[in-house]
């Protein structure tokens, strides 16, 4: 199961994580013995700080447990949410979806705004920026892997979480559609919740390589202040992002996104 947990760190930091874990013991005979717990480090992407985290689930009741935490919340995702997921699957529009968003964002950039508004417009555009290029990413990788049972294999055997999960037999023989969802639900979160796995994955599985992409990465860090801290840093001033890096910021997506469509397409034809 998935178990989605958020709070607040000391350092002002929003802490918003999913963990896995395996759940209660289902073949227990009482509910008490299907006590089983499960311990996972949850580090502050603010200032780095570890929280140990105590999960403990029954077949009645899942609870999570973190010492000195006074705002926390979880909520638990059952790995069948099918609907979300299949759509994810048979979903084509993802380049259509990118250009619409970055053309969106280019000509909002070029619109004239009153001065005192660019600051906060700045941010929102450069979060969605990072997010349109994430959910390319994201769902094009689900939908290739997802609709070829070569590369789900490849997938799990050369990913580590899943590779640790051991599939049984029994369950690849007779519950393979069940499975797919499975591995396309984990997939989504995996990404949704650390885009880092994804460059790994489209290298390991799909034999396509992004090359240096820190630029990447920073940006999503930046993302990160945008929208947990409205873009002020923790003295309160406002952080401006300059037109011109939200920009070049498109145009850097655009070619990454461009060089992984045709990657993607040149897979298909051969
Ligand atoms: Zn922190």
């Amino acid at each position: 199961m998935e178990i989605n947990i958020t709070f607040s760190c000391q350092c002002g930091a929003f802490i918003d994580e999913a963990v896995y874990c395996d759940g209660p013991n289902v073949l227990a005979k009482s509910n008490a013995a299907s006590l089983r717990e499960y311990w996972k480090t949850l580090i502050c992407d603010g200032c780095g700080k570890d929280y140990d985290t105590h999960i403990l689930c029954t077949l009645s009741d899942t609870n999570v447990r973190i010492p000195n935490v006074v705002d926390l919340n979880f909520d638990v995702h059952d790995l069948f949410e099918e609907e979300d997921v299949a759509a994810e699957i048979e979903s084509t529009h993802q380049l259509d979806v990118y250009r619409k968003v970055s053309t969106d964002v280019v000509s909002l950039l070029r619109h004239p705004y009153p001065q005192e508004v660019q600051a906060t417009l700045n941010n929102m555009l450069f979060a969605q920026v990072v997010t349109a290029v994430e959910a390319y990413l994201s769902s094009s990788f689900i939908s290739t892997v997802m609709n070829d049972d070569a590369l789900i294999r490849r997938l799990i055997e050369t990913d580590p979480e899943l590779a640790k999960r051991q599939f049984s037999l029994k369950e690849i023989f007779t519950q393979w559609e069940g499975l797919k969802l499975l591995v396309a639900r984990y997939l989504k979160d995996l990404i949704f919740h650390d885009l880092k796995k994804i460059k790994p994955m489209y290298l390991s599985v799909l034999d396509i390589d992004f090359g240096d992409v820190a630029w990447l990465f920073q940006a999503i860090l930046i993302r990160h202040d945008c929208v947990h801290r409205n873009g002020f840093d923790k003295d309160g001033n406002q952080q401006e992002i300059k037109s011109e890096t939200i920009i070049e910021l498109v145009k850097q997506c655009t070619h990454l996104v461009a060089d992984t469509e045709n990657q993607l397409i040149a897979r298909q034809e051969t």
